[in-house]
């Protein structure tokens, strides 16, 4: 198994389609070799015109737009070597604003009027098509314009082959558009932010001394959390068929608090999951290389070699889908929920994201030469002035329904955005601020001269778990994405407001260097200024403790709970400006996504209240009113007492969330979303606490639910 050099990474690794991961040995099986299922270069290079194969890579390495004469070419390559390889379908996949992946059908072969079928496919039909777009929530963009939206091949991003018993189906990655241009899907912002970044990035790197490095690409690799349970108690709980969660369900007496799970042995079944799970991640060129047990019982995690922003996306897309189907071969259901139990730890996907050049700079090591440090401070005190600008976006880019019941749960970061640096990193601002040495650092600053920079620490060293932001090392972990979320919006915020602080820093440190300044202490003079002004952001305490929110709000900063508390700020004025200003995001792109979120808010709240409500009165309240006929039966004095007050505490709640289900009249947008969360979700709350009781009141074989501690631990 090769590992990845975290080092001096060769350019190949920042190569835009993921390709070069293509020649890591990531397996050792050669029926099944890394990218079988992957339209690749080296599969485009065999099967391509020279010419038309070199266009199509300067394509992909400058993220130039197409050249729309070589699509014919390359559609019947794509075809053949679909055919070739079973495929009688091909479906272009998008990412609606959903957050899911969707995709249209289309068979390849046409028939040609003599009763036979030819198969066809087209340049045209390669980049674009046209999925009926009614029936994808736009937020109102598409109202007034065309009803219309069109899908368009990415090539940036590779076509693969997906399998199945009965047949294989080719898939095109693409982005979602209205005819009038405005994004409907998650994918184009993602494109925009990453070309936003790159130019700011190499306009600071100029500055900086750099005159190779011609693109700066973001990168990303998810560390995904997931519970596997057993099928059959999946398809015995309502709630999590119909939620992703279980609404009701005590807490076992053999919980996460032993920690004989984490890191412990992989059950046989569990394992020839993931093992499976690996290699078709594998043949569609999806570099997976981790696994473990989480912290509960039935949960693990799987986490990718990174990707430039935009394949890494794809391919989380992809990655969550095949766990998700693979698990069902071994009778097993693959939960993606944030809080699939409650009272259990629940499941984020933590976004690890740095920058790095296409001459093989990652901007976010550290590094052990002076001229390395001078760039990486100066990258380094842009992210942290973006993300404490930006803060309130950050939170509600990771917002949704399943999150409002992780964060700040006591497993998982609270919504307030902070950031961990690492002791030594911290050191090293500390002395650049003050202008003065670390007595402990031996050759550190004295002045703040062209030597002002000594190496940096290579790696953070220390760990903070708790921190929602982390620096680790060579990269930032952006710690709150929610397990279920795709993460292009999340690295579309992180790209575009890095960008606006590289923009900030570059020129300053340009009004600098026009005064004649040394380049490192001019370096050092922007990124004291910008470093005291954001430093707030920065908290290397414990971010479960209780004391953060208090010290949080004095400082200053963001604490913003639930969903709805997050999503204005996507509506923001420093949002929208900045967004505008890198044209990644329109205002009316953004109104759209922010509907888009808030209805989805409402909808989810509603399946869940509605949910808990059908299941507490007729599956619970008649266990509860059977275990009272066999009490009053028994003949036993004071028997059922506890029961009884239970049911009837039951009875109550359920018409008080019979009551919280009913809209109020005229009532829509937050104030329905309010509605949701204050009455509905508060009224569920109520109900699921009784039942729970009853629970452990109400004999094994009468209740209605497989239990806790029969889901998470039978395997
Ligand atoms: P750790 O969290 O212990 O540092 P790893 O080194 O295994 O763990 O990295 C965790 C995740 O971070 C992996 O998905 C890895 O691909 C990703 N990662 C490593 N380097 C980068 C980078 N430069 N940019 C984005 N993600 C990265
Ligand atoms: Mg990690």
């Amino acid at each position: 198994m090769t590992t990845i050099r975290q080092k001096n990474v060769q350019s190949a690794q920042w190569s835009p389609n993921g390709e070069a991961l293509g020649t890591l040995d990531l397996t050792k099986d050669k029926n099944n070799p890394f990218g079988a299922n992957v339209f690749s270069a080296a599969v485009q290079k065999d099967r391509l015109k020279g010419d038309t194969f070199k266009q199509l890579q300067s394509t992909l390495e400058q993220g130039e737009a197409l050249d729309p004469s070589l699509a014919d070419e390359v559609a019947e390559a794509m075809k053949e070597w679909a055919l070739e390889r079973g495929a009688t379908h091909y479906t272009h996949v998008f990412q609606p604003l959903t957050g899911l992946t969707a995709e249209k059908h289309d068979s390849f072969f046409e028939p040609d009027g003599t009763g036979r079928a030819v198969a066809d496919f087209s340049g045209k039909e390669l980049i674009q098509g046209e999925p009926d777009a009614s029936s994808f929530p736009t937020g109102g963009v598409r109202a007034t314009f065309e009803a219309r939206g069109y899908t368009a091949w990415d090539p940036t991003s590779p076509a693969f082959i997906l399998e199945n018993p009965n047949g294989a189906l080719l898939c095109i990655p693409t982005a979602f558009a209205s005819w009038t241009g405005e994004a409907l899907d998650a994918k184009i912002p993602l494109l925009r932010s990453m070309d936003a970044l790159s130019e700011s990035a190499i306009g600071a790197l100029r500055l900086l001394g750099d005159e190779k490095s011609n693109r700066v690409f973001t990168t990303i690799g998810a560390e995904q959390e997931y519970f596997l349970i057993d099928e059959h108690y999946y398809f015995d709980r309502p709630d999590l068929v119909t939620t992703g969660r279980t609404l009701f369900g005590a807490k076992p007496p053999k919980g996460h608090e032993l920690d004989d799970h984490y890191f412990g042995s992989i059950e046989p079944r569990i394992l020839a999951c993931m093992l499976e799970t690996e290699t078709e991640l594998r043949k569609l060129g999806v570099p997976v290389k981790t696994r473990h047990n989480e912290v509960a019982p039935g949960q693990y995690e799987i986490a990718p070699i990174f990707e430039n922003s935009n394949v890494g996306s794809d391919h989380q897309q992809l990655t969550m889908q095949m766990m998700r189907s693979v698990a069902r071969r071994y009778g097993l259901v693959c939960l993606l929920h944030e809080k699939p139990f409650a009272g259990v730890n629940g499941s984020g996907k933590h976004n690890n994201w740095s920058m790095g050049t296409d001459t093989g700079h990652n901007l976010m090591e550290p590094g052990d030469t002076p001229a390395d440090n001078v760039s990486f401070l100066f990258f380094c005190a842009a992210v942290i002035q973006a993300v404490n600008k930006h803060q309130g976006l950050l939170r509600a880019s990771v917002a949704s329904i399943g999150q409002d019941h992780r964060l700040g749960a006591n497993e998982a970061p609270p919504a307030i955005i902070s950031i961990f640096l690492g002791a030594e990193l911290e050191k090293v601002f500390a002395a650049i601020e003050s202008g003065e040495g670390d007595p402990h650092t031996p050759g550190s600053f004295l002045e703040l001269g062209a030597s002002v920079l000594p190496p940096l620490p290579m790696h953070g060293g220390d760990r903070n778990r708790t921190s929602p932001f982390a620096f680790t090392g060579n990269k930032f972990e952006f710690r709150a994405v929610g397990s279920s979320a795709s993460l292009a919006f999340p690295n579309t915020v992180l790209n575009t407001i890095v960008a606006e602080a590289i923009d900030d820093l570059a020129g300053k440190l340009k009004q600098k260097l026009e005064g004649g300044g040394d380049l490192a202490a001019a370096v050092a003079e922007v990124v004291k200024e910008s470093y005291s002004a954001n430093k707030a952001i920065l908290f290397s305490g414990d971010n479960y403790d209780e004391a953060w929110h208090a010290e949080a709000v004095e400082r200053g900063l963001k604490d913003l709970k639930t969903t709805p508390d997050a999503l204005p700020e996507v509506l923001a004025e420093p949002t929208v400006e900045m967004f505008d200003k890198y044209a990644v995001l329109s205002e009316r792109e953004l109104e759209s996504r922010y509907e888009v979120w808030l209805e989805q808010y409402i909808i989810n709240a509603n399946i869940e209240a509605e949910t808990a409500h059908d299941i507490a009165k007729t599956m619970i309240l008649p266990a509860a009113l059977r275990h009272l006929e066999l009490c009053a039966n028994s003949g036993l004095p004071g028997v059922g007492q506890e029961t009884s007050a239970l049911a009837a505490k039951l009875l109550a709640a359920i018409g008080e969330l019979e009551q919280a289900n009913v809209y109020p009249d005229g009532v829509e947008g937050m104030e329905l979303a309010l509605h949701a969360r204050d009455k509905q979700i508060a009224a569920m709350a109520g109900v699921r606490e009784i039942a729970d009781q009853l629970e452990k009141t109400i004999p094994n074989e009468l209740w209605p639910l497989p239990k806790y501690s029969e889901i998470l631990f039978v395997r």
